[in-house]
C-alpha cells in the first residue's frame, strides 16, 4: 500500500530515525534521509537502502534548527521524486541534561527549535501538498517525556509534551482531508548512543551489565527490557498503514509500561 510513496525522516542517519527509515522502506516507500551534515557517508547510506530494498532514496541535508532549512528539506523531497511529500516523520531531536536554574539558554534554544518548532516547520510545508492528494502520514516521534517528567530535563520535556499538543491540533485541522497526525512515544531505547553509555555505567556503578541495564537504566520502564528501534520503526509504519486511517490524533506508548506507573 506504501509502494511508490515519498517518505522524509527527519533526522535519519542514525538510531530511531534510520530505523523508521529502514521499515518504511521495506514497505516500498521512497525514502528521504536528513540530517545536518553532508558527508559521502550521508549519501552512501542512501544509496545502501535503496539498493537493499529496492527503492529510491537521497539524502538530503537540512539543520532542523533553521526553519526555512525545514521548508526547504520539503520542497526538495517533492522535487526530488517529483510528487508531494506523502509520508513526513517528524524524528530530529537532541537532549541535554542540567537543572533548570543552571540550563544553558542555548540549549534550551536548540532543544526547542530540534525538538519542537521543526515539527511546525516540516508540517506547514508538507500539509498543502498532502491536502492536494487527499491522502497524507504524520508520525511525530515524542517521547515517554511528552507524557510525564524527570528532573534535569526540562526543554526536553518541554518540547515532547509541545510535540503532542502540535499532533492533536493538526490532527483535527485534516480530520477530513485523508491525513492524519499522531505521536509515537517511545520509553528508553537501544540505540547506539545508549548501548555505548552501559559499559561507562558498569564502571561508574561498579555493576554488572544487567544490574546497570535493569536498576539503573530501565529503573522506570516495568518490563525492565529496552524497547528496540525496530518496535518503534513498525510502530511508525503501522500508523502510515490503511488499518490506521481512523487513528489520529493521539501517541502511542512503547515504553515497556513507564507511563502506567
Ligand atoms: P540519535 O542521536 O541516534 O539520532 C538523532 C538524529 O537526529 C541523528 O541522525 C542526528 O544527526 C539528527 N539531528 C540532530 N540534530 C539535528 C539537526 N539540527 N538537524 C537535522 N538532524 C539533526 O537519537 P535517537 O535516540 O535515535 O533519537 C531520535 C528521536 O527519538 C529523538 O527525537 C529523541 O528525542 C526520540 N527518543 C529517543 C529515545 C531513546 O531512548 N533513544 C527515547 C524516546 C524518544
Amino acid at each position: 500500500m506504501l509502494n511508490g510513496k515519498t517518505a522524509v525522516i527527519t533526522g535519519s542517519t542514525s538510531g530511531i530515525g534510520l530505523g523508521v527509515a529502514e521499515e518504511l522502506a521495506k514497505q516500498g516507500c521512497n525514502i528521504v534521509l536528513n540530517s545536518f551534515t553532508d558527508t559521502d557517508a550521508d549519501h552512501a547510506l542512501a544509496a545502501r537502502i535503496a539498493s537493499d530494498h529496492g527503492i529510491q532514496a537521497a539524502y538530503i541535508s537540512a539543520d532542523m534548527s533553521d526553519g526555512e532549512a525545514c521548508a526547504a528539506l520539503i520542497e526538495k523531497a517533492a522535487d526530488r521524486f517529483d510528487r508531494a511529500v506523502d509520508i513526513l516523520v517528524n524524528n530530529a531531536g537532541i537532549q541535554f541534561v542540567a537543572p533548570v536554574d543552571e540550563f544553558p539558554v542555548e540549549k534550551w534554544d536548540a532543544i526547542i527549535a530540534i525538538n519542537m518548532t521543526s515539527n511546525f516547520h516540516t508540517i506547514r510545508a508538507a500539509v498543502p501538498g498532502m491536502k492536494a492528494a487527499g491522502w497524507g502520514r504524520i508520525v511525530n516521534i515524542a517521547s515517554a517525556h511528552g507524557l510525564t517528567a524527570s528532573p534535569y530535563k526540562s526543554a526536553y520535556v518541554t518540547a515532547k509534551h509541545g510535540v503532542l499538543g502540535l499532533t492533536k491540533t493538526v490532527a483535527l485541522e485534516l480530520a477530513e482531508q485523508g491525513v492524519t497526525c499522531n505521536a509515537v512515544c517511545p520509553g528508553y531505547v537501544l540505540t547506539p548512543l545508549v548501548e555505548k553509555q552501559i559499559p561507562e555505567q558498569m564502571a561508574a556503578h561498579k555493576m554488572s551489565r544487567d544490574d546497570v541495564v535493569r536498576n539503573v537504566m530501565l529503573q522506570r520502564q516495568p518490563t525492565r527490557d529496552f524497547v528496540s528501534i525496530e518496535q518503534v520503526g513498525q510502530t511508525t509504519a503501522f500508523l502510515c498503514s490503511d488499518a490506521a486511517s481512523q487513528i489520529t490524533g493521539t501517541s502511542i506508548s512503547v515504553d515497556g509500561g513507564w507511563t502506567a506507573l
